[in-house]
């Protein structure tokens, strides 16, 4: 598939959803240079994987996260990590202001059991919202098979929800490719990847998948027993 986006000129190639992440990472930060462009991490393999890649162009970037307020100890340590490795870059915490208790107090105990897409409404969608309302490109590390939900997503793409040229530079790589990359650079990664954990959420919503190594992907620990595979940020299940 060759379908060309956008022309930089008659000195260069256009760029297209076949073109090498290694032109396309530097193009965005070029390209988009006088517009509010956002990276959103939640520090899965991937995301640190894009990170270090935009990290490696000489431009200044924003990474938002969402901290939850359920992370795991691990993700917060590897959040202190990456903020140490990277400091030309800006990480910001957008996540959600209501605290735990306040939550139980509003719906009561447990809600991410009780209603799970409300919990993830409350804590990621909501403040990705507010992130994206003040976005104009916004670039994430989704993979196409990384879910059915995500088989369809364009390394360019408009969000109509959001409203925002959305960038997905890995959308056509595989677990095995982000894994070697990041033995390659030695980027950080969560310590939860050596223990069973392909992906890692919020501590209520994940799960070791008995078997997994870093180099294999699976949701299967995400939402166990509940028909629920996507949060709600990028579409699909969910909100
Ligand atoms: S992943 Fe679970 S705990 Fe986290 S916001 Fe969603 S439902 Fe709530």
């Amino acid at each position: 598939m060759t379908e060309v986006y956008v022309d930089l000129g008659l000195d260069a190639e256009p760029i297209s959803e076949d073109t090498p992440t290694h032109r396309l990472i530097p193009w965005t930060l070029e390209r988009f240079a006088d517009q509010r462009v956002v990276m959103t991490s939640s520090f899965g393999m991937e995301g640190c994987a894009l990170i270090d890649m935009y990290a490696r162009v000489d431009k200044p970037l924003t990474v938002v996260y969402l901290d939850t307020m359920f992370f795991f100890p691990e993700t917060y340590d590897l959040r202190d990590r990456m903020v140490e490795r990277y400091p030309h870059l800006k990480f910001v915490n957008r996540g959600t202001t209501l605290t735990p208790e306040e939550q139980v107090s509003l719906y009561g105990n447990e809600l991410w059991k009780k209603n799970p897409d409300l919990c993830c409404k409350l804590r990621k969608v909501d403040p990705m919202r507010a992130v994206m309302a003040e976005a104009d490109v916004w670039i994430t590390a989704i993979r196409r098979s990384q879910s059915v939900a995500r088989a369809h997503i364009r390394v360019i793409e408009w969000d109509w929800r959001n409203h925002v040229l959305k960038l997905c530079p890995l959308a056509n790589w595989e677990r095995a490719d982000v894994w070697e990359y990041i033995k390659k650079h030695n980027v950080p990664y969560n310590d939860l990847h050596e223990q069973g954990y392909p992906t890692v959420g919020c501590t209520h919503c994940t799960q070791p998948v008995p078997g997994s190594s870093p180099a294999d992907y699976s949701r299967a620990g995400r939402w166990q027993d509940i028909e629920k595979t996507e949060c709600g940020l990028h579409g699909g299940a969910g909100i």
